[in-house]
């Protein structure tokens, strides 16, 4: 494209000089010449060099006038350029022309669009992150101001404890997941990949999340052969202690959650079904969204952080994640993961 630019502005200033050059050709021809004859005829020693010299000063003007205008949109791009280093996103250049220079104004306006746009997030992210590590804080600190003042009963100290250590817990997964985030967005290549079974990784997620799902009495049924894998294991369980998570916080008690797995054409296709309460079809579109949390979350706790995790590991191990969701009836989310990522 640069390329294709310096050649293209080349060939403008060549065609500035040319063009510039005809028309104070054309006016000496008509109207200099004519003069200069004149001149010719009363002084024979300076005559033919007259209408030469008011040639070329004609041509330096009509020249500088033309490759001026048809400099225009670059030396606006110059100044919106300089406005961007100030800080202001907001600039646009106006779309003039044909060709590349015009293909260079548009690729110039979407990509001030998008760094507008990534700055509003980034302010956004800010907001929401403070917000979020603010809310626990503040009740950690106002119950443990409560147990400090006393008179409580044992009850109540007992109750205050469990808020207390929930909430800690909840700003210490805030903390863990924005830090993961954070990491895997500044990652573009996935380290340290080994081989392992896939299958493994997730029946070893399911028990591992047993505390949260057996006093409920939930029961999962496995359909999961043999799925030989290359990865990050260590990335890779974020996925699973996520999804199987939220399917588990989502269900109500004694309900079941559907797990499947099969590999076709060097790809692994997992699926994750459970009959809980659904997500919203006005929620769906955005529960990968960072601190997203839809109608649905109010029955538990989260931080919306979750599954923009799980899509960035996905994304980054070149795969894609999709969700299928009916109110009241539960959610299924689809994986499909190329067997060797750096494929
Ligand atoms: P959270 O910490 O709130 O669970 P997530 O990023 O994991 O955050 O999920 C985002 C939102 O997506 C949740 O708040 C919830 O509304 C919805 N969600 C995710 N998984 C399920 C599920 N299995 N069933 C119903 N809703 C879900």
């Amino acid at each position: 494209m640069i390329r294709r630019l310096v050649d293209s502005t080349r060939w403008r200033f060549i065609a500035c000089v040319v063009v510039g050059n005809l028309l104070s050709g054309l006016v000496s021809a008509f109207v200099w010449l004519p003069l200069a004859s004149r001149f010719l005829e009363s002084d024979k020693t300076l005559g033919p060099w007259i209408p030469m010299l008011l040639s070329i000063l004609l041509a330096i003007p009509i020249s500088s006038f033309i490759s001026r205008v048809s400099a225009k949109p670059i030396q606006n791009m110059v100044e919106a350029t300089k406005s961007i280093s100030r800080g202001d996103y907001s600039v646009r250049v106006e779309e003039t022309g044909s060709g590349d220079i015009a293909e260079l104004l548009r690729s110039f306006n979407r990509m001030t669009a998008e760094l507008g746009s990534t700055e509003m997030m980034r302010n956004d992210f800010i907001n929401i992150f403070s917000h979020e590590f603010k809310t626990p804080i503040v009740s950690i600190r106002g119950f443990a101001r409560r147990l400090r003042r006393g008179g409580l009963t044992r009850e109540q100290q007992a109750e205050y404890l469990d808020f207390i250590v929930e909430e800690s817990e909840r700003l210490s997964k805030l903390a863990s997941n924005v830090l993961l985030i954070s990491r895997y967005e500044n990652q573009k290549l996935v380290a340290e990949q080994t081989d392992y079974d896939l299958d493994e990784q997730i029946r070893t997620s399911v028990l591992r999340l047993e505390s949260q799902w057996a006093p409920r009495g939930l029961i999962f049924e496995l359909d999961l052969p043999r799925l030989p894998y290359r990865n990050n294991s260590e990335m890779m369980e974020h996925v699973w202690t996520n999804l199987i998570s939220n399917a588990v916080k989502f269900s109500r008690d004694g309900g079941a959650i559907f797990i499947s797995g099969t590999q076709e054409n060097g790809r692994i296709f997992v699926t994750i079904r459970d009959e809980g309460v659904g997500i919203r079809p006005q929620d769906l579109g955005h529960i990968f969204d960072k601190f997203y949390q839809g109608d649905s979350s109010r029955m538990a706790v989260g931080n919306g952080l979750g599954l923009a995790l799980v899509h960035r590991i996905v994304e980054l191990s070149g795969g894609s994640i999709t969700a299928e969701s009916t109110l009241g009836k539960g959610s299924t989310f689809r994986l499909e993961l190329p067997v060797h990522p750096a494929d």
